[in-house]
């Protein structure tokens, strides 16, 4: 976002406007943080705001300060439309295209209010009138904490909204480990922990929160772990019975598909999750190093995401999408070739 779009936004908000804060489908610990920070903080300058989520995210995030408040669009739809429709501005946290909402798309698209997009994902599409867009980025929270003190205000971030950045930073870095993590992702970590945010509690809240079904769960999974040693590349899959054998949660396989990366020789990770619900299989991709799985995505499953990060899915059974991502893999075998 440069000044100009920076002024803009802040001329917007010293009036009067009907917001609403989007998140993308499955929200993340990056997604739900982002827009309860932002949330608080235009509700805490008297702006008539709501968070509308386009479908339920994991258990491990409602305790984050106002998860209460965030409207599930899927469950309360009618509400999540009239909020919409009489909406003059829209904040779009997390993702860079409409198709990451799922049926919440088509509401957004006939919607005529100003769109502020506020993202860190490669290839942003041009809804939005004004984008803060920046790949070089850990997290959206991290950007939310830019975007506040770009507009002078960091003064006015109060302990709750700095749990929530806090979070969204520690989920998306792996607890500040990845990549993405710099020297100024610390300094906004520890600007936020002298706001208050309880960086212990965090953690705790977050990753300390295992069931015996999801760890009998990620035992399955690897026990299912695949290991293709020519491409350096380490796959798990899971079926829908595999998943109700467990009593799968939503949520439950979070990070289960960095275990393969864990594996010395391994840079390409991959995890298949068959939704039977949905008729796709779920997938997600890790990579260590040079190798894109952000192209990966885009190119064969209808995904994008960040070069080491990314999802996607297929539409036919969990063993044909399997065997169509092994048969990929010859034509990659020198870019996965450190
Ligand atoms: P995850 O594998 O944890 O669901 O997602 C990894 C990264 O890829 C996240 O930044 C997420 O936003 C992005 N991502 C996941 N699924 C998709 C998808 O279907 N399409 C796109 N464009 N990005 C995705
Ligand atoms: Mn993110």
């Amino acid at each position: 976002m440069n000044l100009k779009d920076i002024n803009a936004v802040g001329n917007l908000l010293s009036k009067p406007q009907q917001i609403v804060i989007v998140p993308h489908k499955n929200a993340d610990g990056d997604a739900i943080g982002s827009t309860l920070a932002l949330w608080h903080y235009l509700k805490n300058m008297g702006q008539q705001v709501h968070i509308i989520a386009p479908n339920d995210y994991p258990k491990f995030l409602k305790w984050m300060p106002g998860h209460e408040q965030i409207l599930n669009f899927e469950k309360e739809n009618s509400q999540a439309k009239a909020l919409i429709e009489q909406a003059t501005l829209i904040f779009t946290l997390d993702f860079n295209h409409l198709g990451r909402i799922g049926q919440m798309e088509s509401a957004l698209q006939e919607s005529q209010a100003t769109f502020v997009m506020i993202d860190h994902h490669q290839a942003p599409s041009d809804y939005a009138q004004y984008m803060y867009s920046d790949v070089t980025m850990s997290s959206t929270c991290e950007m939310i904490y830019n975007f506040i003190e770009f507009l002078g205000d960091d003064d006015k971030i109060t302990p709750e909204m700095a749990i929530c950045m806090y979070t969204g930073i520690m989920t998306d870095t792996g607890s500040f480990k990845y990549s993405s993590t710099t020297s100024r992702t610390h300094k906004v970590v520890a600007a936020l922990i002298d706001k208050g945010a309880e960086n212990t509690r965090a953690h705790n809240l977050v990753y300390d929160t295992n069931t015996p079904s999801r760890l009998h769960l990620l035992g399955c999974a690897l026990k299912n772990l695949v290991i293709l040693e020519e491409y350096h590349t380490a796959y798990i899959s899971l079926s829908q019975d595999e998943l109700e054998t467990y009593n799968y949660q939503k949520g439950d396989t979070e990070g289960f598909v960095n275990y393969g990366l864990t594996l010395h020789g391994i840079y390409f990770a991959v995890i298949f999750i068959e939704n039977r619900e949905e008729g796709i299989v779920k997938i997600s991709f890790r990579s260590e190093g040079e190798f894109s799985v952000n192209e990966f995505a885009r190119n064969h499953f209808n995904g994008g995401g960040h070069t080491n990060a990314s999802g996607g899915r297929s539409d036919t059974s969990l063993q044909e999408t399997i065997a169509y991502f092994v048969s990929l893999l010859k034509e990659y075998k020198a870019e996965l070739n450190p």
